[in-house]
């Protein structure tokens, strides 16, 4: 199986440009990598894979941001806005809380747009250009559509976005919006936007930067060497495990893929490889499901419910690939509900991290599997915050603590501090 971490390295075969080809998961079939636009494979419709000739080693890796892994992406520079090199904070009073050796905290939240699908798009909107086409798509529950709005509009191109109607937070809408995107609200949830979207790509309408789209997660890989380098600055050693949101499984796949290219190119042994741990809303679970009844195939859900609305999905889309990363690295996946998921927004901004709720969920996660001793105290953790405090204002602010009105005098406002 070519998703399994022991898969050796693949031959280059003869549709290979400057060592870069696309491969289909499923059949193995390969493609030429910039010549036509696909998305999945022409005989099975598969998932596709970038795969390449020469894989790089730590000691390859120089500069800073996702451009410091070019190495390890399709090309040596993209359309950029210095994403990456986000911030591995230390949490000490949740460390010593949920009782783990080290736990730190990587917030995607820090990129340019205050996600990581910025990573993505840096490769994704390149690709775009190398192939020369015009407009720019993609369904999105927020994050996705402000980034591609961002990069789309840093490469001269138009965009269109289709969102759920009434279940984007309002930092999201606000940046497609500026940022020049065609925003088509859609009565319907993500999932509806995706079949929909994935239509209009293929009747050649637009370009298609969902995570279906494998470019983007060789952008998305950077978050895992990242994390990898972080901790082995800090501690000799690569994280045990490392805990992420899932909406549709893009970063679990990315992740995984960036372990299994460092096993392949020697840089990090098989029985290292951090256990890849996903964490979802108890109403929108169904890779939860997958993992608990040990399942090959995600079950679709046609209603999801969850006030983290970046991971209200009921189709991940990407599940082919996440579901050998989760299993083949000894990880595990979690549901949390809305108020663990609060809860654990408390508490990352009482270190001074804001975070959006999705993101909320690794911490969440975690706390649960520690409580139910899946995660050992003797494991160093990553959790990945995925999204930024600002991209939802009003779940912060439902959340926090409530203003109080005051008059507009010392006095005044001293008595009601005595209160
Ligand atoms: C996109 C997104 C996710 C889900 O990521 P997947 O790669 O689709 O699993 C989680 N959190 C936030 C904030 C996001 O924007
Ligand atoms: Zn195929």
């Amino acid at each position: 199986m070519s998703l399994s971490l022991s898969a050796e390295q693949p031959d280059q075969p003869a549709d290979a440009d400057e060592g870069v080809w696309l491969e289909c998961i499923e059949c193995g079939e390969t493609f030429a990598p910039f010549d036509d636009v696909r998305y999945t494979c022409d005989d099975c419709d598969g998932l596709l894979e970038v795969r390449y000739a020469d894989l790089p080693t730590f000691d390859d890796f120089e500069g800073e941001g996702v451009w410091r892994y070019a190495d390890a992406l399709p090309f040596e520079a993209g359309v950029s806005i210095q994403e990456g090199a986000t911030p591995l904070y230390e949490v000490p009073r949740l460390e010593d809380e949920i009782g783990i050796e080290a736990l730190r905290i990587k917030h995607e939240g820090m990129n340019p747009t205050g996600s990581f699908k910025d990573r993505g798009m840096t490769v994704g909107v390149k690709v775009a250009k190398e192939l020369g086409v015009g407009r720019l798509a993609c369904a999105s529950t927020g994050n996705t559509s402000a980034a591609l709005a961002a990069y789309g509009s840093r490469g001269g191109m138009q965009t269109l976005v289709l969102l759920p109607a009434g279940k984007v937070a309002a930092g999201k809408i606000a940046q497609a919006s500026l940022h020049g995107a065609r925003i088509l609200e859609v009565d319907g949830n993500f999932d509806a936007c995706l079949d929909i979207v994935q239509e209009l790509a293929g009747q050649g309408e637009a370009y298609l930067l969902n995570s279906l789209n494998p470019f983007r997660l060789e952008g998305q890989k950077t978050i895992g060497l990242e994390i990898l380098e972080g901790f082995l600055a800090d501690y000799d050693a690569v994280p045990d495990r490392i805990v992420l949101p899932v909406g549709n499984a893009g970063n679990t796949s990315a992740l995984y893929k960036a372990f299994r290219e460092l096993v392949q190119a020697g840089a990090l042994d098989e029985d290292d490889v951090p256990k890849l741990t996903g964490v979802q809303a108890e109403g929108a679970a169904p890779m939860v499901e997958a993992i608990e009844n040990g399942a090959d195939e995600v079950r679709r859900w046609d209603d999801v419910e969850t006030r983290a609305t970046a991971i209200r999905i009921g189709n991940p889309v990407n599940a082919p690939k996440a579901l050998p990363g989760i299993r083949e690295t000894g990880g595990t996946a979690v549901a949390v509900s809305d108020e663990e998921i609060t809860e654990a927004q408390r508490d990352i901004a009482a270190e001074g991290i804001g975070v959006e709720p999705a993101s909320a969920a690794s911490v969440a996660g975690l706390r649960k599997l520690r409580a139910e001793g899946i995660v050992d105290d003797d494991e160093r953790v990553a959790c990945l915050t995925t999204g930024h405090l600002l991209k939802d204002p009003d779940a912060a602010a439902a959340a926090g603590s409530e203003p109080e009105p005051v008059p507009a005098d010392t006095d005044g406002v001293l008595d009601h501090l005595q209160e």
